[in-house]
């Protein structure tokens, strides 16, 4: 507190950009390829002070710089009218928290939800969603204690340990909050907390979930320093990661080589949602010493899981602890969105564009499966081979309960329930980042607009496009004035041919797995078109089955679908929750008939209007024809599709063709299929 009188808080819209521009970063490494960006350590602050903090490669945006568009920003509204907008006028655990002054769950249920209503409603710029936020941020303020514990804080934590993860995620949301509304009392109140944890690891040092998610409290704390300088906060950073758990010591042994085996095995060092977050540990951990090896371990730590665990939506599995590659086995929608962020926190920080790609591709599947398509109900559990979610007591998950792939209001356990909301929001809000230069990276492609300031001048940049689901994008880069800065655009690592035409101008290549650099003088209303020809490919996965991907994509088949109302949860005020088995109306076990090795000879893709509800079998955008049999032998195994036999098989029944649809468009699905005998 010695260094409140020199201390300057910079406010929240303007700190990002400001920051970049003053920061006289030398030039970019010729290379932008996979290994990333070569970034200089060290940014001076605006009140002069030089940040100990290594510069991220690219620096998220203030909240707000970008707004959807497109099918985006209808899924976003989706979001806002279901689960997310209204979970706290009915469900407790958010509406009655300790953290808001009520009696019900006061742990990590209302700082998740917050989490994800933040971004929604300032990208939405929704003024009712933004007070009622507002509201609840209130009441968090008005209960912090004097000693700078939050609410639900206990009396008697001094005697009896706390767990102190709900108070990392909670100082999390709040510079979020900041971030959105330049509300200074907030950045006070995670400064007292922030003060206030650093006594408490003294006493009483990290343990279970704090422990794991260590990493978490390095955000705010990162925050908070790069606005006041001050030293303890970096203390504090290294005192989190000394307490906190070693994950390359994890994977540098076999902890993670084996799916978990079912009943009374789980395991912090297994839990997939762990597992999810702490993707981004060694990025964080980073920026505080450079360390070769911080660098080099979300690359490695993501390799093992792929290969032990990997699973073509992009995600691996966890029920919920990693269970192998089987598509059958799961995947928790907590893991979904905290990779999703982990992945977000790479991208920056290292600037490789692969962590974009595998961005994309767990946003544009394993994400909009794992959800009604209105988002009034989501699964604890997605399968990849997902042919029925009933109530299931014969089911094979390794430690979940028979509910967990079912859709409603909190299947299994009320965390993804909670922790969902910030999915989209911060996809969205990552999509665009300042670059150095004064520039702009393009980290991920959905219709949306970007306002940043380049120097002196104020620039729109507006993407419109209905990609993942077309190969085309028209990109305006609008400064006021003309002005030179360095456009970088991710060139997904699967887009060979990519290319890049600015209007009047003859088309540029682009090489896939970089980051194309476009330095130049832009004048208003200069248009881009960008390119990303998305081929098929078919990829052989678990016991020989086959995937048939295209660009971010990959396909399914979606079976016709019954819906039943099950649970006693049923519609309050009107409002559409509820609990719900879905079961196939028609057949769903066909083999395929392709050449792996010539894949397009054996697939006919078709573009579709997208949706109203762009992630619904009914608003898919594209879709593919395939030649396919039944293969009456494949049935259901324990209430789940049976486990595909491996090699080439031969049945005899009538060839036939069936569509897919993009794997984030279905309910109900397959998707790795038995290869036939052509
Ligand atoms: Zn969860």
């Amino acid at each position: 507190m010695a260094d409140m009188n020199r201390r300057v808080f910079l406010t929240g819209m303007a700190a990002g950009s400001s920051l970049l521009a003053t920061s006289g970063l030398p030039s970019l490494a010729e290379s932008h390829g996979g290994r990333g960006f070569s970034v200089p350590p060290g940014t001076p602050l605006e009140n002069g002070f030089q940040s100990a903090l290594t510069d991220p490669a690219f620096r998220p945006l203030p909240l707000g710089s970008v707004r959807p568009g497109g099918w985006l920003a209808r899924q976003l509204r989706i979001q806002a009218d279901g689960l997310t907008g209204h979970l706290d006028e009915f469900w407790p655990d958010v509406g009655e928290s300790q953290w808001f002054g009520g009696e019900a769950e006061g742990w990590e249920r209302a700082p998740y939800w917050l989490d994800g209503i933040i971004p929604l409603a300032w990208l939405l710029d929704d003024e009712a969603l933004k007070s009622k936020v507002s509201g609840y941020v209130e009441e968090i303020l008005a209960r912090q204690r004097s000693d700078g514990w939050y609410g639900p804080y206990p009396a008697d934590a001094s005697i009896e340990r706390y767990d102190l993860w709900a108070i990392l995620l909670a100082n999390k949301v709040m510079v979020q909050y900041h971030e959105a509304t330049g509300d200074e009392r907030v950045l006070a109140a995670v400064e007292a907390s922030l003060s206030a944890l650093r006594d408490g690891v003294r006493r009483t040092p990290l343990y279970n979930w704090g422990k794991y998610r260590w990493f978490e409290g390095l955000i705010p704390v990162f925050y908070l320093y790069e606005r006041t300088g001050d030293a303890w906060l970096l203390k504090l950073a290294r005192t989190l990661r000394e307490q906190g758990t070693d994950y390359p010591a994890i994977y540098a042994g076999e902890g993670i080589t084996h799916p978990t085996p079912r009943r009374g095995l789980w395991t912090w060092d297994k839990h997939v949602v762990n597992t999810a977050m702490a993707a981004k540990a060694g990025a964080l951990s980073w920026r505080l010493d450079r360390s070769p090896a911080d660098r080099s371990f979300p690359t490695e730590m993501l390799k093992l899981l792929d290969r032990y665990h990997g699973q073509v939506n992009g995600m691996f599995t966890g029920d919920e602890c990693l269970s192998g590659k089987n598509p059958i086995q799961g995947t928790e929608l907590c893991s979904v969105v905290e990779f999703m962020y982990s992945l977000e926190i790479l991208v920056s920080v290292f600037g490789d564009p692969t962590f974009g790609d595998r961005l994309e591709r767990v946003a544009f599947n394993a994400l909009p499966a794992t959800f009604t398509p209105d988002m009034w109900a989501h699964q604890y559990e997605q399968q990849v081979n997902q042919v029925q979610c009933t109530i299931n007591p014969d089911h094979m998950w390794t430690t979940n309960g028979p509910e967990s792939n079912l859709y409603g209001l909190e299947p299994n356990y009320g965390c993804c329930t909670s922790n969902m909301h910030q999915g989209w929001p911060k996809f969205a809000s990552h999509l665009a980042m300042a670059a150095p230069e004064g520039g702009l990276a393009i980290i991920a492609y959905a219709p949306c607009e970007v306002q940043f300031r380049s120097g002196d001048v104020s620039v729109s940049a507006k993407l419109e496009t209905d990609y993942p689901f077309r190969e085309t994008l028209s990109l305006t880069v609008d400064p006021e004035g003309t002005t030179s800065f360095p456009l970088f655009l991710r060139v997904p690592g699967w887009a060979a041919g990519a290319t890049v035409q600015v209007t009047g101008e003859a088309a540029a290549p682009m090489a896939p797995g970089t980051f194309h650099k476009l330095d130049r003088a832009w004048s208003p209303g200069t248009e881009l078109t960008l390119r990303f020809p998305m081929r098929p490919k078919v990829t052989v996965r678990y016991n020989d089955a086959v995937a048939i991907e295209r660009g971010p994509l990959v396909y399914s088949l979606s079976p016709d679908e019954e819906w039943t109302r099950v649970n006693a949860d049923q519609p309050h005020r009107d409002l559409p929750h509820g609990d719900f088995e879905v079961r196939p109306e028609s057949q769903w076990n066909y083999g395929v008939i392709l050449d792996p090795a010539h894949p397009e000879d054996s697939l006919e893709f078709e573009e579709r209007p997208v949706g109203e509800k762009p992630f619904s079998p009914d608003g898919a955008g594209m879709s593919v024809r395939v030649r396919a049999r039944k293969m009456p032998r494949w049935g259901l195994a324990h209430g789940w599709a049976g486990e595909i036999v491996p090699g080439t098989q031969e049945f005899d029944e009538a060839e036939e063709e069936i569509d897919l649809i993009p794997y984030g468009c279905t309910n109900i699905r397959v998707t790795e299929f038995p290869q036939l005998r052509d």
